[in-house]
């Protein structure tokens, strides 16, 4: 059977499939947001060979899943080049197990159960680092098809920012434009958003995350900015949502079974919208658990369908901390609301379940786990204890805990380990301009920056 390439359309534009005007790959990722203001969507989900998707590594499964989904819109060539330069880290499965069972009978009916899927080992040390570097690669093709340079503007309040600096420093055509609150990440991310990158420009803010986030918006009016031919990296990028969709894949391959309850902690839900592309292009699941702090509209939404966005809340798990989640448009394009309440449970919980089951998972298992996969662990056990059988459930951990050590010590006593990424960052030197949350400071910043330096 031969496919065609996918194309992309927007969530907003009109439901008679001829009439809505696709693109390819390469040009969603160049323009982050469709014309009409929508997000880009497969403009009909491929749906694929699960059979053929290989179990034999992470790299495998994602090149021979890839393949089949992007039906010739990169070479097979350029999908491995892909899959080895952007997804070059591990991707382990790790069973939970309590410390008082370990190497006796029984672990095995309990290894069935709660499996943490780690994606936190790449540069940055959050999953963030997955969709960046993607679309780091797919801009670096576009750019390469078209000639002309891009700007990327991000506003980040925690790890988004340095994940897309990190992935797209020091390429050809590429400069980036870090946005930050002053005083609203964690001190490592920070340092994270801070260190001195070819062709990054860190801005940090005198004002809070919707300060950034609206000069972000403001400077694609500016007429002085217009040649910069302004771009975006936030979740809302077609190019970070289609990497994350591998980590599942290879999830539900390593298990083998299609009783699989997937609980992601969520925000923006990016992440939960790959898992359900991944879905509907055929792999078997049970069902999705979305995880809230207690920014929980969209787990209130599922149980009542009147439920209302609010402003943000700061928590202790700050990358959840979204009040209106902007892949909430491309949810409800993928699936009816009929649908969506039968495939995802919403589940919210406060900082203080979060740090007590923090400590509970170490105390009982050694396991050492972030405030934002903790929020998903005390999902994982609520669906254990309602459950009647137990299925398999797959925690998806987002951030390593080393980037969170107030919080960590806080509720496990211990102190944890600093991976060689942090190690390394800390002898670098770090740059960042203090900016006036104003457009036109934003402007003069941009243009008076020595870029080459
Ligand atoms: C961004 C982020 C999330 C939320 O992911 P969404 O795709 O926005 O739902 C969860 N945990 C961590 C550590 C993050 O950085």
């Amino acid at each position: 059977m031969i496919k065609s390439p996918l194309s992309l359309v927007s969530t907003r534009s009109p439901d008679l499939s001829e009439e809505r005007v696709a693109v390819s790959l390469l040009s969603a990722v160049e323009k982050g947001l469709a014309e009409d203001g929508g997000l880009y969507i497969p403009k009909k989900v491929p749906r694929i060979n699960w059979a053929a998707v290989s179990n034999s590594s992470f790299h495998s499964c994602s090149v021979s899943f890839l393949e089949q989904w992007l039906g010739g819109a990169l070479s097979t060539k350029k999908v491995v080049e892909l899959v080895e330069q952007a997804l070059n880290f591990e991707v382990p499965l790790k069973p939970l197990i309590p410390t008082s069972l370990k190497g006796q009978e029984g672990v095995k009916s309990f290894q069935e159960q709660i499996h943490v899927l780690e994606l936190f080992h790449g540069p940055t040390l959050s999953f963030k680092d997955f969709g960046a570097r993607t679309m780091a690669f797919l801009l670096g093709e576009r750019i390469r098809e078209t000639g002309k340079s891009v700007t990327i503007l991000v506003a980040t309040s925690g790890d988004t920012g340095s994940a897309v600096a990190d992935g797209l420093s020091g390429m050809e055509g590429v400069r980036v434009v870090l946005l930050f609150p002053a005083s609203q990440t964690s001190r490592i991310q920070e340092q994270q958003l801070i260190v001195k990158r070819t062709g990054v420009l860190p801005l940090r803010v005198k004002g809070n995350f919707d300060d950034c986030q609206r000069l972000v918006k403001g400077a694609f009016e500016v007429q002085r900015l217009q040649d910069l031919n302004l771009s975006t990296a936030n979740s809302i990028n077609i190019g970070r949502l289609i990497p994350q969709m591998l980590y599942y894949v290879w999830a539900a391959k390593m298990l083998g079974t299609p009783h699989i309850s997937f609980v992601v902690p969520s925000g923006n839900l990016g992440n939960l919208t790959a898992g359900v592309m991944a879905h509907l292009s055929g792999m078997p699941v049970s069902q999705f658990v979305t995880a809230h702090n207690s920014n929980d509209f969209f787990s209130r939404y599922l149980s009542d369908p009147n439920a209302s966005q609010t402003a943000s809340i700061r928590t202790l798990s700050n990358a959840m901390d979204v009040g209106s989640p902007s892949n909430y448009e491309r949810l409800f394009a993928l699936l009816s609301p009929v649908e969506m309440r039968e495939l995802i449970t919403g589940m919210s919980f406060s900082d203080d379940k979060m740090l007590e089951t923090m400590s509970r998972v170490y105390s009982e298992t050694g396991y050492v786990a972030d405030p934002h996969t903790s929020i998903a662990l005390a999902a994982a056990f609520k669906l254990r204890e309602e459950a009647g059988s137990p299925s398999r459930i797959v925690v998806l951990s987002t951030a390593h805990p080393a980037k969170f050590p107030e919080t960590v010590e806080l509720a496990t006593k211990s102190t944890v380990e600093k991976p060689m990424q942090l190690k390394e960052l800390e002898t670098r030197p770090t740059f960042a301009i203090d900016l006036d949350p104003s457009q036109k400071a934003l402007t003069d910043a941009v243009l008076s920056h020595e870029w080459n330096r």
